[in-house]
């Protein structure tokens, strides 16, 4: 089965022989306190350091998803408000979970053709500012967020990676609160995500004294300091992010490869179809090069158009993702993820040569 879905999305065929043998090392059964399980939490965090480049002193815990990262942020490190600029359903989302935790949250949502830099930021005390570095809904992505650091110097900048972390090379220094679940570019099945703090984050958290859930950050933390989790965590899914990290390359390698492959999928469509949508044409969703995200593609055509175009792909064995959010019917999605093979994107191009309109050919 091939598959472009962004999230769940293809894991690396060696998930495979990893189930196996950690079905056959006794990892499924091992006491969340032991020292096996200690080594292998120790081991992922390690290489997660060493292989994404995340600095020493910034802090890793394991939980459950990205969502609930949105709900940590709220809980524990939100004293005032938390501000929200997005573009996009995730952005969306992440605002409307800290409003149902907050008393307040400040919303800026911006067109997605236009670059954050671009904004009008409006005067605000909020504690945490919060982006999404890859909106997976609409294909955008941020390179990077200089006003936001320079109107909000003592907030905490929180970055929702869940569709780009350990795909493309993150500048961790640019924010205090990262995260990203497993299910996206780590290859892995879902039901586990990362969640990354600077040291000045943690001074907040100290601040602020939450410990009042079972997954307060300051918890957590007495917890991670001692390589161990807050509850009986997904060990095998901590052993098998641990093995993953182990044989994937430098996050630089991976990063230019999914950069490389990202800008042949967007010449591919620009060279080959018909962009008129009127037309029965594809295009992709997002006209401006730099707001194009590396990691998740979005490619519009008519409703009835990414339908077919659906159905057909599904009937070769290839499944691509869904519109998502106000693109749901408009556009199809294609995951650019480090897990995806060269013969799987091989596959995907010739079905869509052979089933799409292709530009017309003018002789002179
Ligand atoms: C997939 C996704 C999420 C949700 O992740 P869960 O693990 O399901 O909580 C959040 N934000 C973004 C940007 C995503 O792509």
């Amino acid at each position: 089965m091939i598959t472009f879905y962004p999230g769940p999305s293809k894991v690396y065929p060696v998930v495979e022989h990893y189930l196996k043998q950690a079905f056959d090392e006794g990892v499924l059964s091992i006491n969340h306190r032991s020292q096996t399980c200690m080594q292998i939490t120790r081991s992922a965090i390690d290489l997660l350091h060493q292989k994404l480049h995340i600095p020493a002193d910034y802090t890793i815990y394991f939980v459950s998803s990205a969502t609930e990262v949105w709900e940590i942020i709220a809980q524990s490190l939100t004293q005032r408000h938390s501000l929200h600029l997005y573009n996009g359903a995730f952005g969306d989302k992440w605002a409307e979970y800290a409003g149902r935790i907050l008393p307040q949250v400040s919303r800026v949502f911006y067109d997605y053709e236009q670059s954050i830099e671009e904004i009008l930021l409006p005067d605000s005390d909020a504690d945490v500012v919060c982006l999404t570095h890859n909106e997976t809904s609409n294909g955008t992505h941020l390179k990077q967020w200089n006003t936001i650091l320079q109107k909000y110097p003592e907030a905490l900048i929180a970055v929702d990676a869940t569709s780009s972390m350990a795909g493309v090379e993150l500048d961790w220094q640019s924010a205090d609160i990262w995260f990203a679940s497993v299910q996206k570019c780590f290859g892995l099945p879902a039901g586990m995500a990362v969640m990354v703090c600077s040291p000045k984050a943690l001074r907040h958290a100290e601040i602020i004294g939450d410990r009042k859930y079972y997954n307060s950050l300051l918890f957590m933390n007495d917890n991670f300091k001692k390589y161990q989790t807050h509850y009986t965590p997904n060990v095998l899914e901590i052993y098998l992010l641990s093995k993953i990290l182990e044989q994937i390359p430098d996050i630089s390698e991976t990063s230019a490869r999914i950069e490389a492959q990202a800008k042949e999928w967007y010449d591919f469509f620009e060279e080959h179809f018909d962009a008129d949508l009127t037309n029965g044409g594809v295009k992709p969703l997002i006209q401006i090069p730099a707001l194009r995200s590396d990691t998740v593609l979005a490619i519009e055509a008519q409703p009835a158009v990414v339908k077919h175009i659906k159905q057909i792909m599904e009937a070769q064995g290839i499944t691509l993702g869904n519109g998502y959010g106000a693109w749901k019917d408009s556009t199809f999605r294609i995951a650019n993820f480090p897990a995806i093979s060269e013969a799987d994107r091989l596959a995907l191009r010739e079905q869509l040569l052979l089933h799409l309109p292709n530009k017309a050919v003018v002789t002179v």
